[in-house]
């Protein structure tokens, strides 16, 4: 039997069991070692998560997944380029491979998307997600080695980290000495500034609120030469005195509701700046949006979502070369029985706990 701890509705976490899957149908088993938690586990905790296409229901959670692969039909691991006993690191998506987005290669836009974490147990074989010591791989799954010698711990940040390298540098479009500001500085806003640091941005500007104290003080160890409390000041005016008028050339809007940093980062980016808005506002438009100046100054916006397969690359690489230093802001690790606890603490529901990066350790 496989233990996973199902969401079976808002705030209802049960561990339950379920038997192992058979693989006569093709597919593998990974026993999952570490399940990283993002703030999208915490909406679908509260029952706040809604995204176009995906179910909801009864599910096992968790798609920020690393482990080691139990069982598979050869035929697969071959495809794959992997051996029973790797270690391997998990990408969210299960693309289906026939669409117009995956057969031109941009399955992370794949149209009838399932994904790990997201796909209920009534779907068979149930076990879909990280949050178990025991889940299934699907065929049409997207697997990479995690490098040797790297602490699956670390390996665990992959998945953030892949959308600082996607986001930061590879949509945004980095050149070396580029400034950056990120508006944000939660977990994806701190793997943002990790990545452009590693990737040779000059100034890195960085916002939160005050009482982010913790994650503004990890900001500037991870690489921002300033810190910005959006509480006591105006962001735009703030970040143009920063830069001596002429604003950032790329900014990173990484935070979640809240529709002002998304404007805020057009008035703070330079003529022909580029704009990443990588944060969802849960369906608000925003008030305001300055069509003219974004004309005027030809200023290039874009959307950032998930990560491409090269930026998991970027990111497995950089954990095993450098990643120790963004690994001591794993703040909380709690074993699978805890994942309840673990996603109150994520969502800064104890007071006394200060949350940076948490994962479950499964086994
Ligand atoms: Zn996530
Ligand atoms: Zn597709």
């Amino acid at each position: 039997l496989a233990r996973a701890a199902t969401l079976v509705g808002p705030r209802r976490v049960e561990l339950r069991e379920y038997p192992l899957p058979s693989l006569d149908g093709g597919g593998a088993l990974l026993q999952v070692e570490v399940c990283a938690l993002c703030g999208t586990d915490y909406a679908q905790f509260t029952g706040n998560y809604s995204r176009a296409n995906q179910p909801s229901g009864v599910l096992v959670p968790g798609h920020e997944i690393v482990g080691t692969l139990l069982d598979g039909h050869p035929d697969l691991l071959r495809t794959w380029g992997v051996a029973e006993g790797d270690r391997v690191a998990v990408e969210p998506n299960i693309p289906c491979w026939s669409c117009p987005s995956c057969v031109t290669g941009d399955y992370v836009t794949c149209v009838t998307p399932r994904a790990y974490g997201f796909t209920p147990v009534d779907v068979p074989p149930a076990l879909w997600g990280g949050y178990a010591d025991t889940m299934f791989l699907s065929p049409r799954s997207i697997l990479h080695r995690v490098p040797d010698g790297l602490d699956l711990r670390v390996a665990s940040l992959f998945n953030v980290l892949a959308n600082g390298f996607q986001w930061a540098c590879n949509d945004a479009g980095l050149r070396y000495g580029q400034s950056v500001l990120v508006l944000g500085a939660g977990q994806r806003g701190l793997a943002c500034i990790t990545a452009a640091r590693a990737s040779g941005a000059g100034r890195i500007i960085t916002t939160g609120l005050a009482s982010d104290a913790t994650r503004l003080e990890a900001a500037r160890v991870l690489g921002a030469d300033l810190a910005i409390v959006v509480d006591d000041c105006d962001t735009v005016e703030a970040v143009r005195e920063a830069t001596g008028g002429g604003g950032v050339d790329i900014a990173i809007d990484c935070t979640a509701g809240a529709t002002r940093p998304a404007i805020d980062a057009i008035h703070c980016v330079a003529t022909r700046g580029t704009v990443v808005l990588s944060g969802l506002k849960h369906g608000h438009g925003a008030d305001g949006f300055p069509v003219d100046d974004v004309v005027t100054r030809q200023i290039h916006i874009r959307g950032g979502l998930s990560a491409s397969f090269a930026a998991y690359g970027q990111a497995l690489r950089f954990l095993a070369e450098q990643g120790s230093l963004l690994a001591s802001y794993r703040t909380h690790e709690l074993p699978l029985e805890e994942a309840e606890r673990a996603l109150q603490i994520l969502g800064g529901e104890l007071p006394d706990e200060h949350p940076i990066y948490v994962s479950l350790l499964v086994s």
